[in-house]
């Protein structure tokens, strides 16, 4: 039977528990959310979603076109303009997706012939450009720039190193400084996708190259993501004028993609615009990261400690983690799962996203939530 293999699978994943769902969200839902990406709790401000209305209005519904077509409006333009002035990088281009930067970025800047030295946690969308480039890659432990120095050491040509700057699991750090000297001892270009770093870390959350003394530096590309911090939906490459013109010119995901919906860059351009007038935002989703962590390991959790916004906690097995997060549910949290395959280590855990929007008071419930639903 066609696509039989299929049920094969299916039967096999949900064996190991690992059978996943969508579970639609209702639009006045009553769950405290610690789930979402929404780390400065922005996706729903009235200035966010009238930055979305307006340019929707103006603009039409979709872009219409690629990128080099029809699809680059001057709202585009004005977006790419002030994420690069923001973050402290010379020019920006804006794609569909931040899954659809990181592919760009990974392919364009490792072509045949190069060495691509890839971090063990980074992203599925930094992987999958790994595996669309021409170029070879080499994956290294997990935040560790002396086993990058290494791998570049024994390379002739080309080279571009590859890495979170927040991991998305654990919610842990890059040694960025590390990694930018290894690079820069080999002329090697760095590529740091900041997907949880934009809107939390540096001055302003202007993100975590920022914050490492590496924007502008034209050895250094970021892709950022528009739909954590901005509460909206896209992604974007910040860097060099010559490597943004570059990816115009090369980066299939760029190319052959219809650009950026309207709404979703009036609403990236709202959100930024917040961001500017109210800075503390980033430093009080950080906050509230730190006071979440520290009340979990009060309480007996295992917990790492957050570098960002993103707090993980130990789960005894991937069925513990779905049984706790539904049970959280139940009591009104919600909370991320994240288990086998999307964890590399294998180990499940409760992931908690600190909304610099959350008070005291929901801080409290969701830890007694979570102590209380514990396995
Ligand atoms: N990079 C990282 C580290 C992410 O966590 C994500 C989103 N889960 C992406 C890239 C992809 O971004 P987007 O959702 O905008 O496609």
């Amino acid at each position: 039977m066609a696509f039989g293999w299929i049920d094969e699978q299916a039967l096999l994943r949900r064996r190991a528990g690992l059978v996943r769902t969508l579970r639609p969200r209702p639009a006045d839902s009553p769950l405290l959310d610690l789930a979402s990406n929404d780390y400065l709790g922005l996706a729903r401000h009235p200035e966010v979603t009238e930055g979305a209305a307006r340019a929707a209005r103006t603009w039409g519904g979709g872009s219409t076109g690629s990128r080099l077509v029809t699809g680059t409006t001057e709202l585009h333009s004005q977006l790419e303009l002030e994420l690069a002035e923001y973050c402290g990088f010379e020019a920006a281009l804006v794609f569909s997706s931040g899954y659809a930067a990181n592919l760009a970025a990974v392919t364009a800047l490792a072509p045949h012939g190069s060495l691509i030295v890839s971090d063990a946690g980074n992203h599925a969308s930094l992987i999958d450009g790994c595996r669309l480039a021409r170029g070879t890659t080499q994956v290294v432990g997990h935040a560790d720039p002396e086993a990058v120095r290494k791998a570049l050491q024994t390379h002739e040509g080309p080279a571009v190193v590859v890495s979170d700057t927040v991991f998305s699991v654990d919610g842990d750090a890059a040694p960025l400084a590390g990694l930018a000297e290894a690079c820069r001892e080999h002329g090697a270009g760095l590529l740091v996708d900041d997907a949880h770093g934009l809107g939390v870390l540096g001055d302003g959350g202007r993100g975590a190259p920022h914050a490492a003394g590496l924007a502008g530096a034209d050895d250094v590309v970021v892709t950022v993501t528009l739909s954590k911090s901005l509460g909206s939906q896209g992604g974007a490459v910040l860097g060099p004028a010559r490597v943004i013109d570059h990816l115009v010119n090369a980066a299939r995901t760029f190319i052959f993609d219809t650009g950026l919906a309207p709404a979703a860059a009036g609403a990236a351009l709202a959100a930024l615009h917040l961001l500017r007038r109210e800075p503390a935002r980033a430093a009080r989703a950080r906050e509230v990261a730190a006071e979440l962590h520290a009340r979990l390991t009060a309480a007996g959790h295992e917990a790492v400690r957050p570098d960002a916004a993103v707090v993980s906690v130990r789960a005894p097995s991937p069925e513990q983690a779905v049984r706790w997060a539904a049970d959280c549910r139940t009591a009104g949290l919600a909370v991320g799962c994240f288990r086998p395959p999307s964890v590399p280590d294998g180990i499940s855990r409760l992931r908690l996203t600190a909304r610099a929007d959350l008070s005291e008071a929901q801080i409290e419930r969701a830890v007694c939530v979570i102590g209380e639903t514990r396995p």
